[in-house]
């Protein structure tokens, strides 16, 4: 399994490829994201899904810039089904960045997904957006804006609620795996460097 990072856009947030055997999934697509596009093109990739880890348009407001792209009418776009309505109204678009409405066709919930040779473990962790989720995939965790290096993801947009996010942090403080962790901003961590420095974590 190979991860790449495409940090897209204004506020430049993390676009992961994680690539197996000629197949990728697409995990969150801000707009503007041409060089995550001609990877995928002259890689021939096959994109077998885009998981969105919330409904923000700096993590989704790509989605269909890159279904134009690379020719993906047919491959899902998957939500938790709390954030869909956030993801289909660019008018929530709270941060004034470019995007376009995305329009998910598949719900994600807390369990297990299996998608083209890709075993996942999806985390319901609310608190950032109340469809905010974490996706596992072997030792590796993609934890969108609700786990950052040394800080969580805000609170103060519409819907955040800062109690849920405390409780969805328990949730992953007691994962038994030192997972490596890939976040929707800034440098990647593992979750022992969390549960040890991480103010919001200890
Ligand atoms: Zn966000």
């Amino acid at each position: 399994m190979k991860i790449l990072n495409f940090p897209t856009g204004r506020i430049n947030s993390n676009c992961y490829v994680v690539e197996k055997e000629g197949k990728c999934l697409v995990i969150d697509v801000a707009y503007h994201c041409q060089k995550l596009i001609d990877h995928i093109n002259s890689n021939n990739l096959q994109v077998v899904a885009i998981l969105l880890t919330h409904g923000h348009f700096d993590h989704c407001g790509g989605v269909e810039e890159l279904k134009r792209g690379c020719n993906l009418a047919d491959v899902p776009v998957c939500v938790h089904k709390d954030d869909a309505e956030l993801c289909q109204d660019a008018q929530h678009n709270w941060f004034r960045i470019t995007c376009e409405n995305c329009y998910p066709t598949h719900f994600v919930e807390e369990g297990t997904l299996q998608i083209g040779g890709f075993d996942i473990q999806v985390l319901h962790t609310p608190g950032h957006t109340p469809g905010s989720v974490v996706y596992l995939l072997d030792d590796v965790m993609f934890s969108g804006d609700t786990l950052f290096y040394m800080s969580v993801g805000r609170t103060d947009f519409p819907k955040g609620d800062f109690n849920q996010l405390k409780n969805s942090l328990q949730k992953i403080a007691k994962l038994q795996t030192n997972y490596k962790i890939y976040p929707g901003h800034s440098q990647c961590t593992t979750l022992q460097a969390e549960l040890q420095h991480n103010p919001y974590l200890n």
